[in-house]
């Protein structure tokens, strides 16, 4: 029969975010895999666990998974632990996870502490529908590309940031979104944790004089409906039904859902989409 993989949660600061079952788990496995094994020594130290350790971090993750999930094929438990918080959360965690299952394997997750979660309870921005964005990607291309993405979604955003991208990051967001509500949170349940709700304006203000020091996560409110429905307002309003049409046409709906679309924003019925339609001549 073959082993168990269990992703142990591990504390972003304070150790005493450890689980009892984590601690069990990590004390009982046969392996534990780790992204830095000189940085989970001290942890294990710290609860006295003496079961063996590997790594497995960014650089070798993917030949790593193939030898990790041998060894649970060969009926070995083994745990993952990253650097901090929830393994497979912007970690090399969730390429283990993926060929555990391409094998069959059992995978299980110990909850416990995560940077995203524990910021996003402490934003005071509305936690009902948020898009966790993780580190903005390096490659300039595609960190326009998310960024234009993002910018009319109305979901509260949640981004990972090094100390020295901060600022660069910030006035990008700003760029993108426009001012907004943030919420900066620094070193989580570390001594020196700090919340600042603010805006990105006042943020950006402030970090040219003071620099930015330790971990942080950022919490940015998502569009407003209420903005949003005016700018698709301001969109159309000049524009006759044809053209109002060709807008949700390029943006790839049919004809038909093209016209009820026209209609709910122009408050009128589809049957006058089509007249309108008709008198212009287009079909
Ligand atoms: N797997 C981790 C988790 O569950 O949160 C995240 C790993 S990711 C490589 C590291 C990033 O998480 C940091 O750069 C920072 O943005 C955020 N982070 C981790 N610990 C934090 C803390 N104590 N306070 C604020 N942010 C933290």
């Amino acid at each position: 029969m073959s082993g168990k993989l269990y992703l142990c949660a591990t504390p972003i600061g304070n150790l005493e975010d450890i689980t009892f079952r984590v601690i069990k788990t990590l004390n009982e496995v046969d392996l534990i895999a780790a992204e830095d094994t000189r940085h989970s020594r001290k942890l294990l130290n710290h609860f006295d666990i003496k079961t063996p350790m590997t790594s497995y971090h960014e650089h070798n993750k993917i030949e790593k998974a193939k030898y990790l999930v041998e060894q649970l094929l060969a009926g070995k438990d083994i745990a993952l632990i990253t650097d901090a918080g929830t393994p497979a959360i912007s970690d090399p965690g969730e390429e283990l996870v993926k060929q555990a299952y391409d094998m069959s394997v059992q995978v299980t997750s110990l909850p416990g502490p995560c940077a995203l979660i524990t910021g996003l309870t402490l934003s005071g921005l509305s936690t009902g529908r948020f898009s966790f964005e993780a580190f903005l990607p390096s490659d300039k291309k595609e960190r326009a590309r998310i960024l234009d993405e993002l910018t009319d979604d109305t979901r509260t955003l949640v981004f990972y940031e090094a100390p020295h991208r901060l600022q660069k990051t910030m006035k990008e967001l700003y760029e993108a979104l426009g001012d907004r509500t943030i919420t900066i949170v620094r070193e989580l349940t570390k001594i020196h944790e700090t919340v600042w709700r603010t805006s990105l304006t006042d943020a950006i203000v402030s970090y040219d004089k003071i620099e930015p020091k330790g971990e942080y996560v950022l919490i940015i409110e998502g569009k407003s409906i209420r903005e949003l429905e005016i700018e698709k307002q301001s969109m159309w309003e000049e524009k006759t039904i044809p053209e109002h049409m060709k807008i949700y046409m390029d943006q790839g709906q049919e004809k038909k859902e093209a016209m009820k679309s026209v209609a709910k924003d122009r408050g009128i019925t589809k049957r006058q989409v089509y007249q309108a339609l008709l008198d212009a001549k287009v079909d």
